[in-house]
């Protein structure tokens, strides 16, 4: 079973993976700590590992708060490691006014990508947003950090942000078929998607991938339309 956790303004979607192990995705930033906990002391009781889908702060800024209450080690794309431990430029948490504290405990993603694999949880590197983002597909569902958002995809201007490494990880993404655009503001209740690859396709040769990085209400109203009509048929 996977929960879409609620954030607060602009923090990332959290997400927790509630199976043979319980696993929290993008605690985001620090000021979200007493909220997010309680929601997730809703559904579960311990926590056994926290995956940054990448090192950006509103992502993995709390991930120090999170560790020391649930004991819980932090995991991350090997490139992105020493990013998280020296709370580099990377983790952009100047745009955020702050510095960024670094968690204790850092997992490199290669060292437990089999074991998570065992528990139904497949790790793909999408780089272009940074270097080590990825994504995770666990059961139906995918959750792609700031890789892919409705109707747009995340910001390559950043430190180390690539578009060519973002274009190859969206037709990366594009050849899963029937995946779930998991990051939708707004909705926090609405929480999975599940958009086509073909409807992902329509939309880059629109040219209307890449337009947004968020999408705007109307634009989700119009997608809510557009499934149902779809799942109707
Ligand atoms: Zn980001």
């Amino acid at each position: 079973m996977i929960y879409k956790l609620n954030g607060i303004y602009y923090d990332a979607n959290s997400y927790l993976i509630v199976g043979k192990k319980n696993i929290l995705i993008d605690p985001g930033t620090p000021g979200n700590f007493e909220f997010l906990k309680n929601q997730i002391e809703e559904i579960v009781k311990d926590i056994d590992l926290i995956i940054n889908t990448h090192c950006h702060y509103d992502h993995s800024g709390s991930d120090y708060l999170f560790e020391d209450y649930f004991d819980a080690p932090i995991v991350i794309h090997d490139s992105e490691v020493e990013h998280l431990k020296k709370g580099e430029e990377v983790t952009v948490s100047r745009l955020f006014n702050t510095n960024f504290i670094p968690p204790k405990e850092i997992i490199p993603i290669g060292e437990v990508k089999d074991e998570l694999s065992k528990i139904g949880i497949e790790i793909i590197h999408t780089p272009g947003h940074t270097k080590g983002g990825i994504s995770l597909i666990f059961e139906d569902k995918m959750i792609t950090g700031d890789t892919l958002f409705a109707y747009g995809v995340g910001r390559w201007d950043l430190i180390t942000g690539d578009l060519v490494e973002l274009r190859a990880s969206i037709e990366k993404l594009e050849r899963i078929e029937g995946y779930i655009i998991a990051d939708i503001e707004s909705f926090p209740n609405i929480p999975f998607w599940k958009i086509t690859a073909d409807e992902v396709k329509k939309w880059w040769n629109d040219k209307e991938l890449g337009k947004t990085t968020k999408i705007s209400r109307e634009k989700a109203l119009e997608l809510i339309k557009c499934i149902k009509r779809d799942n109707d048929e």
